[in-house]
């Protein structure tokens, strides 16, 4: 048994990097492995650390070692210490930041187990029935109630404690206090039904993925939308529970998906935890504890739950795997496919990810299995590219006539329109000024319900002008249009009680559990509008979908940023998508300005192969990912014009071979602080990150902080 635990405390300086030694006292030294918790003295304070080694002996006198003060709890996996190691080298972060990813909910904030009291019979209780002992008829009723029930909780026999204890000290009954699990409940959205019969396309797909769950590696699941892929992720990890091993089903935001969720607790149960910032702390906690004991093997839930502590891994599932929330943005900014990768890679499990608008480096870079018909047969929706070059107002003629006809046929459309709010800035028709945020360089967004305008990056507000401060005009002129202001429009022009209009956006999405509700009644709606961001095009599967609308296809078009074409494109096939399931026939409605992007035409005869296949060609040419690796590199300062000097002193320190550095670029000051960039685009990835890491490790100014982002999205 090793006497020296080597500690790396978790504090988020990073300076203070360990591990550092600890003597483990004998009667701890049974207990403790890699993975255990500690609290650990430290200088004069007193720290949580996780166990990343064991020794025998130290380098330091045994004087000078200091000893763990206690073990909290059960700790994590070794392999999530191992995990959380790669995580810091890969993303440029410190392992103390990557390990509090791994720990459990809660670790050291005092979350514990929820106990409730169990009150069982005795032989004297029985004999108090028989008339052995004197109770009151009261007591009696009880005893007679746990002679049917059996074990029975205090809640359950909806008796007070003190009543249990008082015929507990006469021996009547014996009580126990157990752990409770407080369990999660999911809103229950969409067509639910037993198992179907897998359609041939499916039943190969499953037979691949049970032969190559043999041996590990990824398959990406490239199946049109509708095609049936939640089945084909259901029967593998069906396949992988019967093979004693663990599954991860990672998903987009929970809210966004409660059907998947629903799916898989119908099909499995009890053994499904779920994991995410929606549960309560002590849901949480219970949660990652059945994880953590084998009570539950399946573990659901959006990029967190890629750190879910499952032992004898055997499939890891990303679903809708192009969805950018799987990538984190804090430090350590990591993307959980390549999280899942690894962790599958270490596990000799296999990772399946499923989409059918996946990204370009995933189709290149993973064998392929393909569902080209959708499960239920029906025809993808036809599109048609509204031109709004030369339209006059929001809507195209087309666009009013379908929503005319939508509604008086009593169906159902989805209205898709990728900016919330009520209108994009605000400006005095007199003076010119626009409204921007003191901290940020950025119009603020006018939010009618709340009667503000507000920075959508640092979340400052301020009330709606009634007139402007620079010059005292009173004429204010509104621009743009947001989902708010639509919807306003549309309900004034549509909506009724027969005919209603819901809302799904970031603003609605707050409240918790509010978006999971207005997907669940707008499914319960037999006829009706949803209008919203991005949101509505994620996966749910709605009958009934006649039309579907993207007003301003190109608003993601016109980010400065590689991945736009993708996004762009993703977007409007999802959408369609979620069109023309079942025996409703679908149409679906794309306005641009630009009616030839490359996008938007390959969106429109849903041809994802040619477009993928253009794209990666594209980022060839240009060496992006998958050809090529980019890591971005920001400075920022409060000290005007530091940043951007900066980042051309780092540029000058950062010698990488094969590579070429962008930049300096500034990007718009944001929360006070001004920014510029480096990119670099390599082709090697490790040594790269590595030679990034050296440059940024060592102190640039004290005004200046540097952020990395290995894979930005
Ligand atoms: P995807 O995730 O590929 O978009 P889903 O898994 O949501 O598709 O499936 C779409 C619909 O088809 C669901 O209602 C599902 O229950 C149904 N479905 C899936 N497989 C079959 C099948 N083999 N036969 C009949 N219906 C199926
Ligand atoms: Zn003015
Ligand atoms: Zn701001």
């Amino acid at each position: 048994m090793a006497a020296i635990a080597q500690v790396e405390p978790l504090t988020s300086t990073r300076a203070l990097s360990g591990p550092f030694d600890y003597a483990i006292p004998e009667d701890l030294r049974a207990s403790v492995r890699v993975g255990s918790l500690l609290r650990v003295p430290f200088g004069r304070q007193e720290l949580l650390g996780v166990v990343v080694g064991l020794s025998d002996r130290s380098e330091l006198d045994s004087e000078r070692l200091r000893a763990p003060r206690a073990a909290v709890g059960a700790g994590v996996p070794a392999d999530l210490v191992e995990l959380a190691d790669w995580i810091a080298r890969a993303y440029c972060s410190t392992r103390a930041r990557a390990l509090t990813l791994v720990l459990p909910p809660g670790a050291g904030g005092g979350v514990g187990e929820q106990r409730r009291l169990v009150a069982t019979l005795t032989a004297a209780g029985e004999g108090a029935i028989a008339g052995a002992q004197r109770v009151t008829p009261k007591q009696r009723e009880l005893l007679e109630r746990l002679a049917r029930a059996g074990a029975s909780s205090a809640s359950a026999l909806a008796v007070d404690h003190a009543a249990l204890r008082r015929l507990e000290a006469r021996g009547l009954i014996e009580l126990v206090a157990r752990a409770q699990r407080r369990a999660p409940e999911h809103t229950v959205v969409g067509v639910r039904g037993g198992t179907p019969e897998l359609n041939p396309e499916q039943i190969a797909a499953v037979d691949a993925l049970l032969e190559a769950m043999q041996t590990g590696g990824s398959r990406l699941l490239f199946g049109v939308t509708g095609s049936g892929k939640t089945e084909v992720y259901l029967q593998a990890a069906a396949d992988a529970l019967q093979r004693g091993r663990g599954v991860i089903v990672l998903v987009p935001e929970i809210g966004l998906t409660p059907q998947t969720v629903t799916r898989f607790v119908d099909r499995f149960g009890d053994t499904v935890a779920l994991l995410h910032s929606g549960l309560s702390a002590g849901e949480r906690h219970d949660e990652w504890l059945r994880l953590r004991r084998g009570e539950a093997r399946i573990c659901v839930g959006p990029r967190s739950a890629v750190f879910a502590p499952i032992t004898d891994l055997g499939l890891i599932v990303i679903d809708e795997e192009h969805d950018a929330s799987y990538k984190h943005e804090g430090d350590p900014r990591y993307d959980a496919r390549a999280v899942a990768a690894h962790r599958a890679q270490q596990a000799s499990a296999l990772l399946l990810a499923g989409s059918a608008t996946p990204r370009p480096e995933s189709y290149a870079r993973m064998p392929r299995l393909r569902l080209a018909l959708r499960a239920d047969r029906s025809a993808l929706p036809a599109v048609e590219i509204l031109d709004m070059r030369d339209a006059r107002g929001v809507l195209h003629e087309r666009t009013a006539d379908a929503l005319g006809e939508l509604r008086r046929a009593h169906g159902k459309g989805i209205v898709l329109l990728n900016r919330r709010g009520w209108s994009n800035f605000l400006s005095c028709r007199h003076c010119g000024k626009v409204w921007g945020c003191p901290e940020c360089d950025v119009a603020l967004v006018l939010h009618q319900a709340q009667r503000t305008i507000s920075c959508h990056h640092c979340g400052h507000r301020e009330e709606v002008p009634a007139r402007c401060d620079a010059c005292g005009s009173a004429s204010v002129a509104r621009h743009g249009l947001g989902t708010e202001r639509l919807e306003h429009e549309l309900t004034a022009a549509l909506g009724d009680e027969a005919f209603p209009v819901f809302r799904l956006d970031a603003d609605v999405a707050v409240l918790k559990g509010r978006a999971a509700q207005v997907l669940a009644r707008f499914d319960d709606a037999p006829a009706g509008l949803l209008i919203g961001t991005q949101m509505v095009a994620k996966g749910h599967d709605f009958a009934g979908i006649s039309l579907g609308v993207v007003l301003d296809a190109d608003a993601t078009l016109r980010f400065p940023d590689f991945r736009s074409e993708e996004r762009t494109f993703a977007l409007i096939a999802q959408l369609a998508g979620r069109t023309g399931r079942g025996r409703t026939p679908g149409r679906v409605l794309v306005q641009t300005l630009t009616p030839d992007a490359r996008a938007i035409v390959y969106a429109a005869v849903h041809d994802s192969e040619g477009f993928l296949v253009g794209e990666l060609e594209r980022r060839a040419a240009l060496g992006y990912p998958p050809s090529g690796e980019l890591i971005r590199v920001v400075c920022s300062s409060e000290v005007e014009g530091l940043a951007l000097r900066m980042a051309h002193e780092l540029r000058t320190r950062l010698a990488i071979p094969q590579a070429q550095v962008l930049g300096p670029a500034p990007l718009f000051r944001l929360r006070g602080r001004e920014r510029a960039q480096l990119l670099v685009k390599a082709g090697e990835r490790d040594a790269a990150v590595a030679a990034v890491g050296l440059a940024v490790g060592a102190r640039l100014h004290r005004d200046v902080a540097v952020s990395v982002d290995v894979d930005p999205q």
